[in-house]
């Protein structure tokens, strides 16, 4: 069926158009080609096959731009070795898909276990029915002793000197995909106890090295992003003009007031992911307010930060993958409706922000004629009226339905 007409009880487009009410999209070879209301696309369309969804919702399918999944991920979800590791990949790729996530941003770190690198990676997910884009990184993990891995060196620890050196980085850059978290200018606690990374949050570089950094990847076109957590750490990320920051724990009000003059995007990870607390509801709704775009990330596979205020379905204390986005945005997303953003606004933080975090909110992230046809079927809006990834009942990539509950 190449080319096809959707309709719906509404449509929220997360675009200028906003929700469309008994809205209805004429999709052709993968791409949205018209979207307006049932009754105009009917005048309009003649002897076009019909799918008539009027029970449900439409929207763009969702998008995870920070993620561990095929690095890490595999180790800490199955009983695999090296033979399994990227099947576990895939298994956990199928996950995802099935949770509505059509777009990932995934962090190439350097993997202890397995020695991976970007196009190895890209090889082994390109069957999948999903658009990922590889962030090529530098891991720093606050252990007694500060441990270094790259995405070119693989799963030997590096010595610190070669964070800086102008070959990796430049091998870097050229690898790199996207403004993921390319380099951590807070030593991470990653998954560990506290006891064993004494030394997480800890600066890395100078503020020099962190502008040499920034002029290696701008001057191959590439834009750059970074962990960084704590006034100190986002403020050098601030000066030095990462273009996107992660996590931003413990960003100051003139910090949120530099970022947005600066157009820096902040991506936010409320289960977790550095040695300080998650960022609160209303400092997500500061940086909202101050026009920053601010996507929300899984950071999967994350244990949930323990005092976190978002109120999680469940009390799961074992390791939360990108199946937990929508519940995990829940609260900042209602939270939006409350302060009086709309629902394309509050969507935005899991569909077109992210998207824009990977440089492709051209091609998906929002219902646009001419955008590749990447959509949701769902009992009601994501991270606002449904949490569960079972109450979307079809999945759509490039206009193939690649799920179903229906
Ligand atoms: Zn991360």
């Amino acid at each position: 069926m190449s080319i096809y007409i959707i309709k719906a009880k509404k449509i929220i487009t997360v675009s200028k158009k906003g929700t469309i009410d008994h809205g209805a999209m004429v999709v052709q070879n993968g791409k949205i080609m018209n979207i307006s209301t049932w009754e105009k696309i009917n005048q309009k369309y003649h002897q076009v096959p019909l799918l008539d969804y009027s029970d449900y919702i439409i929207c763009p399918s969702l998008v995870d731009c920070h993620t561990h999944l095929l690095e890490f991920g595999p180790p800490s979800q199955f009983p695999i070795t090296q033979e399994t590791h990227l099947l576990a990949g895939k298994a956990i790729l199928l996950n995802t898909l099935c949770a509505g996530i059509t777009a990932l941003g995934e962090q190439v770190c350097g993997n202890p276990i397995c020695d991976l690198r970007v196009s190895e990676l890209k090889r082994a997910a390109q069957d999948i029915p999903m658009d990922i884009s590889f962030a090529a990184s530098i891991l720093s993990l606050g252990f007694k002793r500060l441990i270094h891995f790259t995405a070119v060196t693989g799963s030997t620890p590096v010595p610190r000197e070669v964070l800086v050196s102008k070959e990796v980085l430049e091998t870097l850059a050229s690898e790199n995909e996207y403004a993921g978290e390319n380099i951590f200018i807070n030593a991470t606690p990653g998954n560990f106890l506290e006891s064993e990374v004494p030394n997480a949050g800890e600066l890395i570089y100078s503020q020099q090295e962190l502008e040499y950094i920034v002029s290696i990847f701008h001057e191959q076109g590439q834009q750059i992003g970074a962990h960084a957590a704590g006034e100190p750490g986002i403020q050098m990320a601030l000066e030095a003009g990462f273009d996107v920051l992660h996590h931003a724990h413990g960003i100051t009000d003139s910090q949120i007031e530099k970022a947005a003059r600066q157009k820096t995007q902040v991506v936010a990870t409320p289960l977790g992911g550095t040695h300080l607390k998650p960022n609160t509801f209303a400092e997500i709704m500061k940086m909202v307010n101050a026009q920053i775009s601010v996507s929300i990330s899984t950071d999967a596979f994350l244990p949930p930060y323990e005092k976190n205020a978002v109120a999680l379905q469940n009390d799961r204390k074992t390791l939360m993958g990108p199946e937990a986005l929508m519940a995990i945005a829940n609260p900042y997303m209602k939270g939006m409706l409350e302060y009086g953003y709309s629902e394309n606004e509050a969507l935005a933080l899991i569909t077109r922000n992210p998207a824009k975090v990977l440089g492709k909110e051209t091609q998906f992230g929002s219902l646009e004629a001419g955008k590749e046809a990447n959509f949701l079927i769902a009992e009601g809006t994501p991270g606002i009226e449904i949490v569960n990834p079972n109450k979307i009942k079809a999945v759509y990539f490039r206009g193939e339905k690649v799920v179903s509950r229906l």
